[in-house]
């Protein structure tokens, strides 16, 4: 490992060049700071690159800046996925494609192929450890997402199912029936896509996920996956089995993927044979994970928080995206989580003491500076 020469230390480093990494990055940029690097240790938007290729945004994009409302899918001021992409529902390789036109267009100092395996620190300096390097930081924001740390314990055998995470294309999935564990978002997503070939899917659910009648789309599922639900071929092909917390799956041989009977047993006793691997859409570790020893961890088990989203242990070190979270607030959608890049940004500007040059901050970003801007009330109609 090559340690960067002593004299050099970053003012900030990204660590993730996601939605999040290169949503903070450009709020850095209009707070003044300059000298930061984005790592990633694949490339920019590499886990939307990943996605299903049939799977599509749930949250609709719609070009509304010109009223001041950023569309839903935007990571920074003045753009709009809607306008770029031209497409309401984009996928995750066209929103890949986007975020590296946006790293481009903002001239972000991105850094590709560089993962980062460590970070400590040294009296006032972090020491971020990538694959050939040492980086020397003032202030390191991690926003390394979920998507790449899938949970894939949790349950005896579950390594012989596969996780939504792994798939390239529902479309090449061997088999005509399968059988789906966990009934959020992903799980109801994978259902549609089989069912829409005609494959029979049977869902299993710990509680009915499905039918949750929250107004949050964290809290229960979108609009657009239950416009989803109601299409006469969901209907048809898909059975969704509520209360069925699994236990444990079984197989004769973990060899091929269609053609041996793998058995799911739940904790009531029942049990759902399959022909082909079970599908696990059973949510995300996090990449969090990876410096868990630089937080206080709330009961929830994410992240302990200041009100800038900095480490109540480590001062300098950030934490931005999808496992952010504010009290009973979960930041787990774009619009919600960008509402703290200006936060992240103006925290370490402050530290740099750059308020001078921070003009654009307040221009671009100032409804998302005073507090969490959103009501935090669910809706009543
Ligand atoms: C199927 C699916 C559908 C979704 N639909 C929506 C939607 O409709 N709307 C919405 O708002 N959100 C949606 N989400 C959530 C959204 O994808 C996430 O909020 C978003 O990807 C989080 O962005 P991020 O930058 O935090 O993480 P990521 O996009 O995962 O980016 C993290 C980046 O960090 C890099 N990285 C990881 N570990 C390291 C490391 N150790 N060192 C260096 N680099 C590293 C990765 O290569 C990656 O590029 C969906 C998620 C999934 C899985």
């Amino acid at each position: 490992m090559v340690m960067a020469d002593p004299g050099e230390t970053l003012d900030a480093v990204v660590v993730g060049g996601g939605a999040a990494g290169i949503g903070v990055a450009v709020a850095l940029k209009d707070a003044g700071v300059e000298d930061f690097a984005v790592l990633d240790r694949s490339r920019v938007g590499a886990s939307f690159e990943a996605w299903p290729a049939e799977t599509r945004f749930i949250t609709p994009s719609f070009p509304s800046n010109s009223i001041g409302m950023l569309d839903l899918n935007s990571v920074a001021i003045g753009v709009s996925p809607a306008y770029s992409i031209e497409t309401e529902h984009p996928t995750g390789k066209q929103y890949a494609a986007h975020l590296r036109g946006l790293a481009k267009y903002f001239e972000l100092p991105v850094r590709e192929g560089t993962g980062v395996l460590r970070v400590t620190k040294v009296g006032d300096v972090f020491c971020v450890d990538t694959d050939d390097e040492t980086l020397r930081a003032k202030h390191v924001v991690w926003a390394t997402g979920e998507f790449q740390y899938p949970r894939t314990n949790g349950f005896a055998g579950s390594e012989l199912c596969r996780h939504t995470a792994t798939i390239s294309r529902y479309d090449e999935l061997e088999g005509d029936e399968f059988l789906v564990i966990g009934g959020g978002e992903s799980g109801i997503d994978a259902a549609y896509y089989l069912a829409s070939r005609g494959k029979g899917v049977t869902v299993l659910d710990k509680g009915q996920a499905w039918e949750s009648r929250s107004s949050d789309p964290s809290l229960g599922p979108s609009t657009y996956s239950r416009m989803r639900m109601r299409q006469p071929f969901f209907r048809e092909h898909v059975e969704l089995v509520p209360y069925a917390a699994v236990e444990e799956v079984t197989a004769e041989t973990a060899e091929t993927d269609v053609g041996m009977p793998y058995v799911v047993l739940t904790d009531d006793g029942r049990r759902f044979g399959s022909d082909t691997r079970p599908i696990m859409a059973g949510g995300y570790a996090g990449g969090h994970r990876l410096v868990a020893d630089l937080f206080e961890r709330r009961e929830d088990g994410y992240p302990l928080l200041s009100e800038r989203d900095e480490s109540t242990i480590v001062p300098g070190l950030f934490l931005c995206g999808p496992a952010v979270r504010h009290g009973g607030q979960v930041f787990c959608f774009i619009y919600k989580y960008r509402q703290r890049f200006a936060v992240v940004a103006k925290a370490i500007s402050d530290s740099l003491g750059l308020e001078a040059a921070r003009l654009e901050l307040y221009r671009n970003w100032g409804m998302y500076l005073d507090d969490l801007s959103c009501c935090g009330q669910e809706c009543v109609c």
